[in-house]
């Protein structure tokens, strides 16, 4: 089986909210090794810490809107630092604007960092309402769940920790939903022929069973694997 011993991929993950970003990330994260650099999780962390940019973030996250290019930017580039990112980067919900693509096609030059793959889920827009108003995490261990799709099997009770206490993300209402998904189609599907024009995208249905949509990815991952 191949793993971590391989070398460093770095990928992108593309698609709307609720297209299963996070849970995907998250299964090639333990297969391969990768670093998940979610900008959702980021500036979520900057929110909580009070900082400057997670305070200009909070407002306009909550409405579903974007937020600003500057400030995602530099939150990646800050990221992309550190070293762990040798081990190859999966990014999830970044790039999603033409202008974070452009920085993060310079951003990679810079680094000597190679783009293996932005890989884009495929879903119908119709589901992912009920995709996002649905879902919780554990707050011990993150797990994932959902209330028709994947409930907890004993009620109150986290299946993988034992954790009690549970959490939904504040933008994940019916209301807002919506703006998000707008945002998406006004901003960062045109990211999708950024890519092709690359010779770097690649597409996975991502409707119906999550394992047999973490296995098509790992085919994409493992056709473009560099040369050993
Ligand atoms: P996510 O966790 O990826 O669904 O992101 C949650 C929210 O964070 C989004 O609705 C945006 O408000 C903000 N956000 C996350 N990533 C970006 C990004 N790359 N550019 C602008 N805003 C972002």
């Amino acid at each position: 089986m191949d793993g971590p011993a391989n070398s460093p991929r770095t990928i992108i993950l593309l698609g709307p909210p609720g297209a299963g970003k996070g849970t995907q990330a998250k299964k090639l994260v333990e297969r391969y090794g990768l670093v998940q650099l979610s900008t959702g999780d980021l500036l979520r962390a900057a929110v909580k810490a009070g900082t400057d940019a997670g305070r200009a973030a909070d407002k306009v996250m909550k409405e579903g809107g974007l937020v600003s290019d500057e400030i995602v930017i530099a939150i990646v580039n800050d990221r992309l630092d550190a070293p762990d990112v040798a081990a190859g980067v999966i990014f999830d919900g970044f790039p999603r604007t033409t202008a974070q693509a452009s920085a993060l096609d310079d951003l990679l030059v810079r680094k000597g960092i190679a783009l293996h793959a932005a890989i884009l889920l495929e879903v119908d827009d119709a589901a992912m309402v009920e995709r996002i108003s649905g879902r919780f995490t554990c707050a011990a261990c993150g797990e994932g769940y959902h209330d028709s799709f994947k409930p907890l099997q004993t009620p109150g009770v986290c299946d993988a920790c034992g954790g009690m206490e549970f959490a939904r993300r504040a933008d994940d209402t019916a209301e807002t939903v919506a703006g998000r998904l707008q945002a998406y189609h006004a901003e960062t599907a045109p990211l999708v022929a950024h890519y092709d024009a690359q010779g770097a995208l690649a597409r996975v249905d991502a409707m119906g069973d999550i394992k047999r949509i973490t296995s098509d990815l790992i085919d994409v991952m493992e056709a473009t694997r560099a040369p050993a």
